[in-house]
């Protein structure tokens, strides 16, 4: 039976293949000026590209860069101790990540941050052991973010500023009214096991891809799916940022349709900034201090995204007309 089953495996992953293209990891990362892989375990990659650190692992569905675990629609494989990549995951999960530059049309200043407090008067979202609503406390989060994004120089909107009802329809919109240039939705986690814990930053699920968890394919694009590159770059920078700063387990970046993000005119992320139903991690959220790391590491995050945009391509690193025809990511 365990045979029969891990033939089934294998039929699986190799019927998933057969509709994409994988492209050569080591190639694609070398055009852009990244060095060998200095891994020494056949089944593991490390590479030097642009000052990042980047990682791969064979058969797991993401790569790691810099420390923080980015989930590809499909698993990395290698054959003759090269790595091979889907061309739709090199697109949407890393290329963006290692040459923002492929994103010109985002380029421009930014001036207004949307902040999602999640939830909110007759949802209170998930409430802990002690009684911490999840409503209070990410609207506490948005109002220090508020704080230093405004100290920054940003303007800023809330989808709501109180604890209001909003329909999650009404939150994209609110950011959209107000031309926003950055949406960020704030919320705290919850799993059956109290054992679960850590941080994640959530994309909105590119086309073509089943969103982290389950199995079917998204078939149609949503408005936001324009935005895929600068989605991922932000959510990168986020996870990057507020991992780097509070002592918190890294749970990656993942993709989900959630409806806060799917009509967004604008680059947008959910954070998930740690458990409610771990009790440490609920005692930890229940302190200012740690409410103020993940204010001032979001807020590090948007600048950290907006220089990434900015950075000045290397002479060596310009792209060749080859390398945007295949690098193409504005058509999803
Ligand atoms: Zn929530």
């Amino acid at each position: 039976m365990k045979r029969f089953l891990s033939v089934l495996v294998i039929l699986a992953g190799t019927s998933l293949g057969v509709f994409g293209k994988a492209l050569c990891l080591d190639n694609e990362l070398k055009a852009l000026g990244g060095g060998a892989n200095a891994s020494s375990s056949q089944n593991a990659g490390r590479w030097r590209v642009k000052g990042m650190t980047l990682e791969a692992t064979a058969k797991k569905p993401y790569v790691v860069f810099n420390g923080s675990n980015i989930y590809t629609g499909t698993a990395l494989s290698v054959s003759g101790q090269k790595f091979f990549i889907q061309e739709h995951d090199w697109r949407k999960h890393v290329l963006p990540i290692v040459n923002p530059q492929i994103l010109p049309q985002y380029r421009k200043p930014i001036k207004t941050i949307a902040i999602d407090a999640g939830h909110g008067g007759k949802d209170p979202g998930f409430i802990s052991a002690t009684g911490m609503r999840e409503k209070t406390y990410a609207l506490d989060v948005c109002n220090r973010l508020k704080a230093q994004l405004t100290a920054r120089g940003f303007n800023v909107v809330m989808t709501r500023s109180k604890d209001v009802f909003v329909e999650l329809k009404d939150r994209p919109a609110k950011a959209n009214a107000a031309k926003a240039d950055l949406f960020v939705s704030v919320h705290f986690n919850a799993a059956a096991s109290k054992a679960a814990r850590g941080l994640e930053t959530w994309m909105l699920t590119p086309v073509g891809e089943a969103s982290f968890g389950t199995k079917n394919l998204k078939k149609e694009a949503d408005p936001a799916n324009v935005n895929d590159g600068a989605n991922l770059l932000l959510a990168y920078h986020v996870q990057r940022a507020l991992c780097g700063k509070i002592d918190i387990e890294d749970r990656g970046v993942k993709c989900a349709n959630f409806a806060v993000l799917r009509t967004l005119n604008c680059p947008g992320v959910l954070v998930e900034c740690g458990f409610f139903s771990n009790p440490a991690e609920a005692a930890l959220t229940a302190t200012g201090h740690r409410r103020d790391q993940l204010a001032s590491g979001i807020a590090e995050a948007v600048q950290q995204y907006a220089r990434a945009l900015r950075a000045p391509v290397p002479e060596s690193g310009r792209p060749t007309r080859e390398d945007i025809r295949r690098h193409r990511i504005f058509k999803h």
